[in-house]
């Protein structure tokens, strides 16, 4: 069965599917939660968020979230190392991640029972069990919902600390509520979550502060970005002017958002060189990009996506067929 980005799947029985990931967390012992690889404040967020939210109603659980830290999420907190053995026995959940390719790392498959948490269309429908709802804004979000199930069918609470983890991930995947998959409960959820005892201020210096040589990368894309009559922008991050300005290719993920503000602008291209690849990532203000990013391995949601090409050459055609959704949507 194949879903739109508009629907919600459940899975099918009598109880909810929140209800059922509840049930299977209470089951289970040893808990570990993935997510997807190049990890952003989501895939944080939800990940590290669940299981606060599962250490503090079941202490005597282990429960484990894993994955390759990037240092530049200390600020929000580490991940956990553990061996292959934990998995004998384990509930995995993964969450924020759409294919099974993405997911950091391979041994999700070596639990007892896989769930899928996510908000990407469900294209890859793995897992035991999964929990897709394309309209929440982050997954984050989702996860505040399953403590909002959890705290009627079973008295959770919800710490500080994991307030602040969703609160971040929610933040960071609305682009500080202002795209449009920031709904009315986002609102709502992040007017719960501020209640809690944080400091918002540090939070968002973590999450937004750039260092002085990122602020002049961004000052070269502002300076050379090309923008065409269609309103289609596009730059080309080589690793040589990656050099010049000491920045790395995930440093710029911070900067990929920058474009938004253009006046007329319809979607953007931002090509990041790698060592044997060049990252590609897209965003648009209105035609859906993700099917552009599908053919050329990769994915996302309908307005921000990313994908991977091997040349410059095949960068090109990327940067044409964008030109073209954006031409055909005026
Ligand atoms: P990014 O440009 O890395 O911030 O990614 C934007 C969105 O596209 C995120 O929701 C990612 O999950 C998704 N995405 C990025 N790269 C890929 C990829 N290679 N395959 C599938 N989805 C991707």
């Amino acid at each position: 069965m194949l879903l739109t980005f508009h629907e919600t799947f459940t899975q099918p029985g009598g109880h909810s599917v929140k209800r059922q990931i509840i049930d299977s967390i209470e089951k289970y012992d040893k808990i570990i939660i993935h997510r997807h690889v190049r990890p952003d404040p989501d895939a944080y967020g939800s990940q590290i968020g669940l299981k606060s939210l599962i250490s503090t109603n079941y202490p005597d659980k282990q429960v484990y979230a894993v994955g390759e830290h990037d240092p530049s999420l200390s600020f929000l907190t580490n991940p956990d190392v553990i061996e292959d053995e934990v998995y004998a026995g384990a509930l995995v959940i993964v969450t924020d991640t759409a294919n099974t390719e993405r997911i950091d790392d391979y041994r999700y498959q070596k639990g007892d029972f896989l769930i899928k948490i996510d908000h990407h269309p469900n294209d890859d429908q793995y897992g035991d069990l999964l929990w897709v709802d394309t309209k929440a804004s982050s997954v984050s979000e989702m996860i505040y919902e399953l403590y909002d199930e959890g705290r009627d069918y079973k008295n959770w609470q919800l710490s500080d600390e994991g307030a602040r983890l969703l609160f971040a991930g929610i933040v960071g995947d609305t682009g500080r509520f202002i795209f449009p998959s920031a709904t009315e409960r986002t609102f709502e959820i992040a007017g719960q979550l501020i209640r809690y005892k944080f400091d918002r201020s540090k939070l968002f210096d973590g999450m937004y502060e750039k260092n002085h040589k990122l602020l002049k990368l961004q000052g070269y894309m502002y300076q050379n970005f090309v923008f065409d009559e269609n309103g289609a922008v596009y730059i080309k991050l080589t690793k040589e002017v990656l050099q010049q300005f000491d920045s790395t290719p995930s440093d710029t993920s911070l900067l990929v958002g920058s474009f938004g503000d253009i006046k007329g602008i319809c979607a953007w291209v931002i090509f990041v060189e790698e060592d044997d690849q060049i990252r590609v990532r897209l965003r648009s203000k209105g035609p859906i990009i993700n099917e552009l990013a599908k053919k050329y391995n990769g994915g996302g949601h309908p307005l921000a996506s990313g994908a991977t090409v091997y040349s410059w050459e095949e960068a090109d055609k990327v940067i044409a067929e964008l030109k073209e959704i954006c031409r055909l949507s005026k």
